[in-house]
């Protein structure tokens, strides 16, 4: 049974190889951000104050996605075996993701850690056209990456719990890099 967080930037892969993950292990797939258009192109409440946030590139208040993420886990996640992907993305988010897992009883998480140069990065995201990935928005979710998200990074290390994936190159490379390291 795994219980994963994939972690990178955007364009890093994240969705890409949470897909094939997911469907590979027969994991709970959770994605923050397909979430937030699903909920858009709905015109929900969320929906509503969600869109100006993202098509800016910035990030949705932590108190409202730790709602969302700890609701998700809680209906979904009975004895484990799920990917979370695009959370956490704060240290606050981090730090309260923690008490989820504890409250839920689930243990040994690991971070798939997805590991992409910017140029890589900017190029992937340029080819995907998504509304929040226009070359203004994409620099500021970069920004916003490296100065908020990344620092992640260094909570989990001390925990121990990190696998680093260097994710240039083809999809099924990356993938089968991932599945080798989880040792399956
Ligand atoms: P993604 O599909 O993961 O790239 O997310 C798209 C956008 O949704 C992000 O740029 C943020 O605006 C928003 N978003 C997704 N996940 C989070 C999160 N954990 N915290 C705050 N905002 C988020």
């Amino acid at each position: 049974m795994y219980n994963l967080i994939i972690f990178g930037a955007p364009g890093a892969g994240k969705g890409t190889q949470a897909e094939i993950i997911s469907e590979k292990l027969g994991l709970y797939h959770f994605s923050t951000g397909e979430y937030l258009r699903e909920a858009i192109s709905q015109g929900s409440e969320l929906g509503k104050i969600a869109k100006a946030i993202v098509d800016k590139g910035n990030l949705v208040p932590d108190d409202i996605m730790i709602k969302i993420v700890k609701e998700a886990l809680t209906n979904n996640v009975k004895n484990g075996g799920f990917i979370l992907d695009g959370f956490p993305r704060t240290i606050g988010q981090a730090m309260t993701l923690s008490k989820i897992f504890k409250e839920l009883g689930l243990n040994n998480i690991k971070v798939l850690h997805l590991i992409v140069d910017e140029k890589e990065l900017i190029r992937r995201l340029q080819n995907r056209g998504r509304t929040d990935d226009g070359e203004e928005i994409i620099k500021i979710r970069l920004n916003v990456y490296e100065k908020t998200t990344k620092p992640i990074i260094e909570y989990y290390s001390k925990a121990g719990n990190v696998i680093d994936i260097d994710a240039h190159g083809e999809i099924v490379d990356v993938n089968n890099k991932i599945l080798e390291k989880l040792s399956i």
